[in-house]
């Protein structure tokens, strides 16, 4: 295993010799999978990667070549934003021929936004970028972080016909092995802490590793293209019965707001009345792009499947389908950075890129 730790802009090598099979990168971004007690404090501290063998001995077993590079400043994952993705991706991107497969360390508070993310920037991806972290430290007996660590790097290295079984940005996490973008933290307390509500598992691990093959995105037989622009111009706006015009009308004066992702309820609806109606009229009017995702936690959009939301429609909402919040928001700041034609944001939106919204 070798170790990179940036310094200064430049990393430092430490070079270990392992046997030639599958070479995996892991990227430590923070979060709690790498935090261990500090006995003094009893706060929780980043522990010092170079030395990530005594904490996971079972990493030795592995028998693939294990590099790990970690951030000089690792973050609480509440802490992260668009530039941190684009750091993240240029670590990636630098490195792309010399691996077989990438994990990500990365606190689960915003994983699905930073898996979502990640899988709009890279581009033409034939290689695995697994995430992972955990609900205990690592350093913690009772840790889910080994297990997590162990299998996830297990998955990025993993072929079949000399091809990676999972070319695609994924999220593993407590056996279970999810499409990024489809992926939502569910749970703050147990180990099962996502899901994918509309998309099926990519795998189980269990005695062995079931790989849900039909269900996994083929790799792209295109050079991996690295889109870095995003547009945080943008904002959530989550409908409740009773909300004010006043609310509303504030939410749309934010200066330079350029997209909202409009949680409705159930299959897309909102309510009829006019004030409503009009604000959201003028705002698409001065060229506002407005994505209508419902607030349920499964199923889809359908506009105009009620009377409540056949006027969203008319008045040009983009009906957003079955995308979850964390790849509705994501995939907006990076739509809104590449277009700015509405018909071609609107199409962009609602196209596939990644497998994270139901293609027609
Ligand atoms: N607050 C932590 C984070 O998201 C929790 C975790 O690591 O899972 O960074």
């Amino acid at each position: 295993m070798k170790s990179l730790r940036e310094k200064n802009n430049k990393s430092i090598l430490k070079k270990y010799k392992k046997v030639n099979k599958s070479k995996i990168l892991i990227i430590y971004t923070g979060g709690t999978i790498g935090m261990i007690t500090d006995y003094e404090s009893g706060s929780l501290k980043p522990f010092d990667f170079n030395h990530i063998e005594q904490e996971v001995p079972e990493l030795k077993k592995i028998p693939y070549q294990l590099d790990t590079l970690f951030f000089k400043n690792p973050i609480d994952s509440s802490n992260m934003n668009h530039e941190i993705w684009v750091k993240t991706a240029r670590l990636i991107e630098e490195r792309y021929n010399d691996y077989d497969g990438f994990v990500i360390l990365h606190g689960s508070d915003t994983m699905a936004y930073s898996a979502s993310a990640l899988s709009f920037m890279l581009q033409n991806l034939d290689k695995p970028v697994i995430f992972t972290g955990s609900q205990l430290p690592i350093g913690v007996i009772r840790t889910d972080g080994k297990e997590n660590l162990v299998t996830a790097i297990e998955i990025a290295g993993a072929k079949k016909n000399g091809k990676p079984i999972v070319p695609e940005v994924a999220i593993y996490f407590e056996y279970k092995l999810y499409r990024g973008n489809r992926t939502t933290k569910l749970n703050a307390e147990h180990f099962e802490a996502f899901t994918s509500f509309n998309y099926p598992i990519l795998a189980n691990a269990g005695i062995n590793i079931d790989y849900n093959y039909s269900k996994i995105l083929r790799p792209s037989s295109a050079p991996l293209k690295v889109h870095y622009n995003f547009d945080i111009n943008v904002g959530i706006l989550t409908l409740f019965p009773g909300i004010s015009k006043k609310y509303i009308e504030h939410f749309f004066a934010m200066p330079e707001l350029k997209g909202v992702v409009l949680q409705t309820f159930g299959s897309g609806n909102a309510p009829t009345e006019r004030w409503f109606i009009s604000i959201l009229k003028e705002a698409i009017s001065k060229g506002i792009t407005i994505l209508n995702i419902t607030q349920c936690k499964k199923g889809e959009v359908i506009q105009g499947r009620y009377e409540t939301s056949k006027e969203l429609a008319k008045i040009g909402i983009i009906g957003g389908k079955d995308l979850t919040l964390e790849s509705a928001i994501t995939k907006m700041m990076m739509i809104l950075a590449e277009y700015s034609s509405p018909e071609t944001i609107a199409k962009e939106l609602v196209k596939s890129y990644c497998g994270e919204i139901k293609e027609e």
